[in-house]
């Protein structure tokens, strides 16, 4: 074989090899993103297993220790949440309503939107 015709070989085995490389990244890439997306959609399902065993726990149905021990938690931080809520909106000068929920003036003495009275704190 002349020195040409090897060189020759040689740039198109290292091209061919350097495509099939790169389409094995490709391929790689594709498979990994496809796990991270069906790991996601467990999370999603795993993530709805809980809100219907949370809502279970709520409705005063008894569940295992275990479980009840979760929601309890669930319950801790609901209760923290509610009392940032509160921070906020004495930072941000409203009222919530008990009710329903609703921001209201800090004066008002009933809620604008439900009609409910705004208990004083
Ligand atoms: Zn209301």
């Amino acid at each position: 074989m002349s020195i040409i015709n090897e060189m020759k070989n040689k740039v198109t085995h290292t091209a061919k090899s350097a495509i099939q490389k790169s389409n094995e990244i490709v391929e790689v890439t594709k498979l990994n993103i496809a796990m991270g997306d069906a790991q996601s959609r467990i999370d999603g399902k795993l993530k709805d297993i809980g809100k219907v065993i949370y809502d279970i726990y709520k409705s005063g149905e008894i569940l295992s220790e275990e479980i009840t021990a979760k929601c309890l938690e669930i319950d801790e931080i609901v209760q923290e949440i509610d009392k940032m809520k509160e921070k906020l909106a004495l930072l941000r000068k409203i009222k919530i309503c008990p009710n329903c929920g609703k921001e209201n003036e800090t004066d008002a003495f009933f809620c604008s939107k439900c009609g409910s009275r705004m208990d004083e704190e």
